[in-house]
């Protein structure tokens, strides 16, 4: 097998014929052996249905049906882990990610590339999808402890020992996009003209969305958890700040100050300070214990000589 396309499908009634034929039309000019992953991610529309004729009628089409809506990502990674190409795509299955890019990008690849992923150039959604898609990339980009590139989804082509390396990795709170990057070998992106959603509506809720979010910093991140740490000494430094200007202000001037008052205050922010920092250190374990539990490869060899 040459190419395998993983669409993930979520009530996607009105798109499913188009964009198979326009895949197709594509698939049919490269000439090479190629399978279509369709995974169904528990539609409850005619979505099945369509599946089921189109993979009646072509051999290159397969189908795998949740029994419920896991999700993109899961799904996503389903479709990898049962694909066998060579090289291996991903795309939305709404043609925002038009399948005639699909040749240039395999192009790249061959040019000795393992990940070529898609750079968005316009965004066609609504204005607050975009601010909050913007700002997210930007604040992920701040926190997170590999370089994930902007604005790219997971609209991407990847090559095999890629996709196996994915499939290796257990943990379960997946963001792909960020998995990709951390498998490392040579990637580079690709602008293209995100286009409009051709049919329907979009199946990510936002709460599907902040899921999606969530999972790109707290699975590539320390930063909340040291900010807690952080938080406790500025707290702490105020505290012992307070105990010398208190001093200061008793021994060296006549400056009034009523009774007890700086004694709260410090307590205040002595305790406060103190709950942050234990708190703090109680993230940094939980932080290892994460990482633990991820249990993703300490190290990936890409060649060894003389051995
Ligand atoms: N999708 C999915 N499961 C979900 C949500 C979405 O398989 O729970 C699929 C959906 O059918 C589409 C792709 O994921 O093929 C991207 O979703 P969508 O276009 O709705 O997201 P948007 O482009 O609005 O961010
Ligand atoms: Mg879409």
């Amino acid at each position: 097998m040459q190419y395998s396309l993983i669409l993930p499908i979520f009530n996607e009634q009105e798109n499913i014929e188009t964009l198979y034929s326009r895949i197709d039309k594509v698939m049919k000019q490269i000439d090479r052996s190629y399978e279509i992953i369709f995974i169904n991610d528990g539609s409850t529309d005619k979505s099945q249905v369509i599946l089921t004729a189109l993979a009646k009628k072509n051999k290159a089409v397969k189908v795998i049906n949740f029994s419920r809506n896991f999700g993109h990502q899961i799904a996503v990674t389903a479709g990898l882990n049962h694909s066998s190409g060579e090289v291996v795509a991903i795309l939305d299955a709404d043609l925002q990610d038009p399948p005639e890019v699909l040749p240039s990008f395999f192009k790249k690849l061959s040019e000795g590339y393992d990940v070529v992923y898609a750079i968005r150039r316009h965004r066609k959604e609504s204005i607050p999808k975009r601010i909050m898609y913007y700002l997210f990339y930007r604040l992920l980009r701040l926190v997170a402890n590999i370089s994930i590139p902007l604005d790219s989804g997971d609209f991407c082509v990847m090559s095999r020992r890629v996709v196996l390396l994915l499939k290796n990795l257990p943990e379960r709170n997946r963001f792909i996009r960020g998995l990709r990057s951390w498998v490392g070998f040579r990637q580079t992106g690709l602008t293209y003209e995100r286009q409009s959603r051709m049919a329907g509506k979009s199946k990510y809720t936002l709460a599907k969305m902040f899921k999606l979010a969530f999972d790109g910093i707290f699975s590539f991140s320390y930063i909340p958890l040291q900010l807690l740490t952080w938080g406790g000494f500025i707290f702490l430094a105020l505290a012992f700040f307070g105990i010398i200007l208190t001093l200061y202000a008793k021994l060296f001037t006549d400056i009034f100050i009523p009774r007890g008052f700086p004694t709260t205050i410090i307590v205040i922010l002595f305790i406060g300070g103190m709950n942050m920092f234990s708190l703090g250190i109680i993230g940094e374990y939980i932080g290892r214990i994460y990482d633990e539990i991820k249990q993703r490869q300490l190290y990936i060899v890409e060649s060894k000589l003389n051995f």
